[in-house]
């Protein structure tokens, strides 16, 4: 098998698409599954990882009327092999940079994968790939590989994101990819006056999954299709929803190198230990002399996806509520000014972290008590699973993968490991988060909440064990 991805962890990661490509390969191994992943050598792992690659070979790629350099790195890792696409006009920049030139990127990494199989040093039979930028491949496979070794692959894509799908023209994808007009429409690649990357990987893909059940479901209606649910309801039962796991042994509060303080369900002393040590780093005041103060922290992309326009609305409700507000994060300059703005406004009491900074986010995991997720759509999303590793509990909306992993505190059971509430409606989620703070101030509930986030166990091992039964339905 090997797997086609833009970002693979620990290598370069923007999102929870990174996580599951760097732990599909090693708990697939584990199954006897050998799987490989091939993505672009991108700046960031040439600097750091290049002395420990193997070159395997190069060549000359044709792009359109151009023809472009071609290196193909081996690495092992962790007990996994890992092949590098190298080309530094195309990978010196950003992972994904926008516009027309992120689709030549990844139409050039198609072609490069592609081209390079045959002289790989081993034979996959399955190609995996993953989101619009590496979705023409199957196209690729069915329309212009026929009779050559590449013929007998089958194709597997997995949508992590809907909503990114990679328009471009067809003069584009026909000058880039050479795709034949035939193929530029409906039935095919066309959409709304476009090529759709991610539609051709729907159509010519062997089978089609995204990344958690509730979200394959949403995503055949017109609410949250976004304009693709006809096509994804044509394939029937090749659409699976496989819920994304977390690489357990990566985020631990056992072990986890990035905590000053360790900790488990049976002695959770280290909890509050690196609660302390949170607030003191990001400059929050503590509670007062035996006093306790609940934190709510949020990390993810400042994007509208993540319901940060909820936020914006109730903030200052939130705000009004004994709490400290930890927010890592970085994307939209309106919401990015926006937490600036309530940093200044809130000293000592919330903390804007503006950016990317892994380190932190484990302490902000493990440090937080009630972790904020609203999105507004979500295909899986690892946040909060990681959350509930850590003993924080998650407050969700109940959209796509939330929805299939937080169970909301039920008070007369003692059921649930998190809090949740179903509308997009700001005052909602205040509701919810109102009562999430007044069960965390009741001691026995909260124990109780805490023990269950903790013992929810969402570990990678049931999702590799799904992705290989899904394998198998393509008898390869
Ligand atoms: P998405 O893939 O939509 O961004 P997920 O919740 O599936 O959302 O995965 C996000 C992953 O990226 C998590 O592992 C999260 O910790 C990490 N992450 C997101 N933003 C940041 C940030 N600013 N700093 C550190 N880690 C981040």
């Amino acid at each position: 098998m090997l797997i086609a991805a833009a970002e693979c962890a620990p290598f370069v990661k923007v999102g929870g698409l990174a996580d599951v490509v760097g732990a599909l390969p090693k708990y697939l191994k584990k199954l006897g599954i050998e799987a490989r992943v091939i993505m672009p050598l991108h700046r960031q792992i040439k600097e750091k990882y290049f002395d420990q690659m193997q070159h395997i070979c190069d060549f000359q790629a044709s792009l359109g009327w151009r023809s472009q350099y071609v290196g193909v790195e081996r690495m092992e890792f962790d007990g996994c092999v890992f092949y590098f696409i190298d080309n530094e006009f195309y990978f010196g920049g950003p992972i994904y940079c926008g516009g027309e030139f992120e689709g030549e990127q990844y139409a050039f990494f198609t072609r490069a994968v592609m081209d390079c199989i045959p002289q790989l040093d081993f034979q996959p039979r399955i190609l995996h790939c993953n989101d619009w930028h590496t979705a023409m491949m199957p196209l690729l496979v069915k329309t212009q590989y026929q009779g050559g070794m590449q013929s007998g692959l089958k194709t597997v894509l997995t949508i992590h994101n809907l909503k990114f799908q990679g328009q471009f023209s067809h003069e584009f994808d026909r000058d880039l990819l050479r795709v034949d007009d035939s193929l530029a429409t409906p039935q095919f690649i066309e959409h709304y006056g476009c090529d759709n990357m991610l539609k051709a990987g729907i159509v010519f893909a062997d089978k089609v999954n995204t990344v958690s059940p509730t979200y394959s479901q949403e995503i055949c209606g017109p609410a949250m299709g976004e304009r693709l649910d006809g096509v994804l309801r044509s394939r029937g039962g090749d659409l699976w929803g496989i819920l994304n796991g977390l690489d357990n042994d990566a985020w631990d509060p056992r072990t986890d190198p990035e905590l000053p303080v360790h900790y488990s369900a049976e002695n959770l002393e280290g909890k509050a230990q690196v609660k302390a040590a949170l607030l003191e780093e990001l400059g929050l005041a503590p509670a007062p002399e035996g006093e306790e103060v609940p934190v709510i922290g949020m990390v993810g992309r400042l994007t509208p996806q993540k319901g940060i326009d909820l936020v914006k609305r109730v903030l200052d409700e939130i705000m009004a509520e004994n709490v400290r507000v930890i927010m890592l994060g970085s994307g939209d300059a309106e919401y990015e000014d926006f937490f600036r703005d309530a940093e200044n406004r809130y000293k000592g009491r919330l903390c804007s972290y503006i950016g990317y900074n892994g380190p932190l986010s484990h302490r902000i995991y493990a440090g937080s008590d009630l972790f904020l997720m609203p999105s507004l759509f979500e295909p899986c999303g690892l946040s909060q699973i990681i959350a509930m590793r850590y003993g924080t509990l998650p407050i969700v909306r109940e959209t796509g993968g939330l929805k299939d992993t937080v169970h909301p505190w039920n008070e007369f059971t003692g059921e649930g490991n998190g809090f949740s509430f179903a509308n997009y409606n700001a005052h909602e989620m205040l509701d919810c988060i109102r009562y999430a703070l007044y069960t965390w101030w009741n001691k026995d509930a909260r124990e109780i909440l805490v023990k269950n986030a903790l013992a929810t166990d969402y570990g990678f091992d049931l999702c590799a064990r799904t992705y290989a039964e899904f394998y198998r339905t393509l008898g390869a």
